[in-house]
């Protein structure tokens, strides 16, 4: 998920999920001025949350005092401690969406929530991202960041969308895991052979942002660029917002099917335990905090 791509993303975001990103809000310089007790709190509240996921998921997650060397190729500023708590506490809302059978086969070791990312490349040309997978294990993402124009720093978290870039970043990491038997793969035929005729699909010349609205067959325009990308935006809104993702491909058999595989491939990476009572459950609100157990 690129920074250029977000004007298009936005508008989107939008429309389809009014309220997704209206809430921007100028953030504190990130020092926290809580008293000693309430930041004793704080920690205590930070460090079960931390459990949580190394107990359930075997991950850590850390948006705090890490060390510079623990960033593979990006860029990116702490948090403060009341940040992480908010992060970690809405995070752990969109893992538990997911079984620990799922998580592991991920290779979801560590997850990083930084401010403001940027991707290093081999010629230090930095790249603006909200989310990136650099190594197999390692997961980064973007908590907070700056959008071109508007001097205010845009929290992700309200609304959906650091939801939507933990799923589309984790699924590829399922993706590039090596330990898995791909389910997808770039030359899948039966994704492929779905989209609608005449569709310049899959090709890089393709200017996704030049779409105003969603071509039909396609979760968003963004989905155009590569098969693996079209997986990812479809996965991304089935996981955040299922009824939405429903509602959306009623009127559109190749959405639908797209839907559909996404679905089975869960169902299969998670040792079918992302069964068809498990998408009932997730559509009518009812996966929470003991549903694995
Ligand atoms: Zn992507």
């Amino acid at each position: 998920m690129e920074k250029d791509r977000i004007s298009t993303r936005r508008e989107f975001l939008t429309r389809e999920f009014p309220g997704a990103l209206g809430a921007f809000s100028v953030l504190a310089s990130g020092c926290d001025t809580q008293s000693e007790g309430r930041k004793e709190l704080l920690n205590k509240e930070v460090e079960s949350l931390k459990q949580f996921f190394k107990n359930n998921y075997k991950c850590d997650v850390k948006a705090r005092k890490f060390k510079p060397e623990e960033l593979i190729t990006i860029q990116g500023t702490e948090l403060s401690l009341s940040e992480e708590k908010e992060m970690l506490s809405f995070l752990k809302k969109e893992f538990i969406k997911y079984p620990p059978e799922y998580i592991n086969r991920c290779n979801l070791k560590e997850l990083f929530i930084l401010r403001a990312l940027q991707r290093l490349g081999d010629e230090a040309q930095k790249t603006d991202t909200s989310g990136f997978t650099p190594t197999i294990g390692s997961l980064y993402i973007e908590a907070y960041s700056k959008l071109k124009n508007i001097n205010k720093l845009v929290p992700w978290h309200e609304g959906v969308k650091l939801a939507l870039i933990f799923h589309h970043e984790l699924f590829h990491m399922a993706d590039a895991s090596d330990e898995i038997t791909r389910f997808f793969d770039e030359d899948d035929d039966p994704w492929i052979a779905c989209n609608p005729e005449g569709i310049n699909a899959y090709d890089l010349n393709v200017r996704t942002k030049d779409f105003k609205n969603r071509p039909i067959g396609f979760m968003e325009s963004y989905g155009l660029s590569a098969v693996r990308e079209d997986q990812a935006t479809v996965v991304q809104y089935v996981m955040v917002n299922l009824p939405r993702a429903y509602s959306m491909s009623r009127n559109d058999t190749v959405l639908n099917s797209k839907i559909e595989m996404c679905k089975n491939y869960f169902n299969t990476l998670s040792n079918g335990r992302m069964n068809e009572q498990y998408w009932h459950d997730l559509e009518s609100g009812r996966v929470g905090e003991g549903y694995w157990k």
